[in-house]
């Protein structure tokens, strides 16, 4: 009898390993076709100037309007073509559209900067600096220095730095900046930072979300801060969700912020607007 409930059992879980695997063949096949027919789009994400609510950048996101499932989150489709040919073209399709976007914001009059999100396997991919160097090329004025800026996972970047760090250095020569994305969740020993030339630490939102209840995620956040000033890298705090973190975030001496507190990703065209209405009220800045 043991052996035949085994025996079951292994039929269960052979089952439920073929449903998967089959749910995940159909995902990338719905992820090709939707890639074929405009199913993606990307929203953009407010960075904001924190002592005056001046749009300083915006990150692009990746959403899907799934035809049967509906709005999908990043969360939801990215982990299944990771390290495969299908994330770099997807990877690739964001990077043009963004360049687009961005050409058409420069056309309308605006100077805010644009980043775009990097797996580890995109970056690395074979001619990720030359396709990025075409892109600035055609898209961006020979002036712009650093208007594009590329977030790559802390982790990332930590795969292999001598590779990512000669890879920052390429494009630096062509005016891309980088950061590092969901900074303080990598690694304990810093050391890596002198030897990695990132524009931009941005700190998980994670430490932002506990730091005013927990005594250590408030450390991590005055630490990266203090960190980023004696690198010389620029701050960005991620998950500002309410006055209370953005009043702690600007006492620490953190200068820039995102999160739904300021605003949540939107599609391309509702930012000018947005950002011709948005302004930190004195309850925001804590003056009230
Ligand atoms: P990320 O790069 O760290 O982006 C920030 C994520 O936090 C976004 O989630 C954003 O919507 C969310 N967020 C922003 N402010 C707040 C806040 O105040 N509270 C909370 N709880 N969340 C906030 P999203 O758009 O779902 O993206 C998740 C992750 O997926 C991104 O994290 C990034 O790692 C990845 N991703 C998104 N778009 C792309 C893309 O085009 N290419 C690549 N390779 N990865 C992408
Ligand atoms: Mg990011
Ligand atoms: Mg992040
Ligand atoms: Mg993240």
């Amino acid at each position: 009898i043991a052996k035949q409930s085994g025996k079951n059992r292994y039929h269960l879980f052979d089952a439920a390993n073929d449903l998967r695997a089959r749910s995940h063949h159909e995902l990338l096949q719905q992820i090709r076709h939707g890639l074929a027919h405009g199913e993606f789009e990307l929203y953009y994400q407010p960075k904001v100037e924190m002592s005056t609510g001046r749009l300083v950048g915006v990150e692009a996101l990746i959403r899907w309007h799934h035809p049967t499932r509906g709005f999908l989150l990043p969360d939801e489709f990215l982990r299944v073509i990771e390290n495969t040919e299908l994330e770099i073209e997807l990877g690739d399709w964001v990077f043009s559209q963004a360049f687009q976007q961005l050409q058409r914001w420069r056309q309308a009059g605006e100077d805010f900067e644009v980043s775009i999100n990097a797996s580890a396997y995109h970056l690395q991919s074979a001619n990720f600096v030359p396709k990025l160097k075409s892109l600035m090329g055609h898209y961006c004025a020979q002036t712009c220095r650093r208007c594009v800026q590329i977030e790559v996972l802390e982790t990332a970047a930590l795969d292999d730095i001598a590779r990512v760090s000669a890879i920052i250095k390429s494009c630096h020569e062509f005016g891309v900046g980088f950061a590092l994305d969901d900074f303080g969740t990598g690694y304990s020993s810093l050391t890596y930072l002198s030897n990695l030339d990132v524009d931009t630490l941005k700190i998980d939102q994670s430490f932002v979300r506990g730091m005013l209840e927990d005594k250590g995620d408030h450390a991590i956040v005055q630490g990266i801060i203090a960190l980023a000033k004696a690198f010389d890298r620029d701050i960005v705090a991620e998950g500002v969700e309410n006055d209370a973190h953005y009043q702690a975030l600007l006492q620490m001496g953190c200068e820039v912020g995102q999160g739904y507190g300021i605003a949540r990703p939107m599609p391309a065209g509702d930012l000018i607007e947005w950002s011709e209405h948005w302004k930190p009220s004195k309850t925001t800045l804590g003056e009230a």
